[in-house]
């Protein structure tokens, strides 16, 4: 287990923070990786996109002995069992798991883009992200610094603190 992931967890759809727990108990038991650390989770207002409902996020932190290819391939698997609930406009999602950092390492291919092409414009990745990162990872000081820039922009409250 050599390698050090960190992934986002996102859902709008159905019952959100249901999906995050389930998918969380799926990873659990996933050979080649294992849960190291689990974000709160996060109720945020969509970005981009924005005429959908609001999203809960989380970022986990994974140990694995996969490639970062061979863990998109299995985050896509996941993404596929809970994609249940299908509708005529995308964007609105039951399940969307990204690859946010893969140790310190930066993967431009056909499938993927690390780190995250849109990470440190999102305050619902970098909030839940600092929150579990490695006080000695090369990338924190960014991370804090983006959170610095963005506070306030974006609509982000920790779900147990608004009572759901
Ligand atoms: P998005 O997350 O941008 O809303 P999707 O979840 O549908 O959209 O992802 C589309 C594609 O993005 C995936 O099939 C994957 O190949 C690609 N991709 C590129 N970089 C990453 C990454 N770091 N993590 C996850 N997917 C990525
Ligand atoms: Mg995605």
């Amino acid at each position: 287990m050599e390698n050090i992931a960190y992934v986002g967890l996102g859902s709008n759809m159905g019952n959100s923070k249901q999906t995050l727990q389930a998918v969380l108990e799926d990873l659990n038991q996933e050979p080649d990786l294992d849960v190291e650390q689990v974000s709160h989770f996060y109720v945020t207002d969509p970005v981009g996109m924005v005429d959908q409902d609001q999203f809960v996020n989380a970022v986990i932190k994974l140990k694995t002995s996969l490639t970062a290819e061979a863990l998109l391939d299995v985050l896509h698997r996941y993404e596929q069992k809970y994609h249940r609930v299908r509708t005529i406009h995308w964007g609105p999602r039951t399940l969307d798991l990204d690859i946010e950092l893969f140790n310190n390492d930066v993967i431009n291919n056909a499938v993927l883009d690390v780190p995250h092409r849109e990470m440190f414009n999102r305050l619902f990745v970098l909030v839940p992200l600092q929150e579990i990162m490695d006080k000695t990872h090369p990338k924190y000081q960014q991370v804090s610094d983006a959170i610095n820039t963005l506070n306030g922009s974006q609509y982000i409250m920790r779900l147990d603190e608004i009572g759901k």
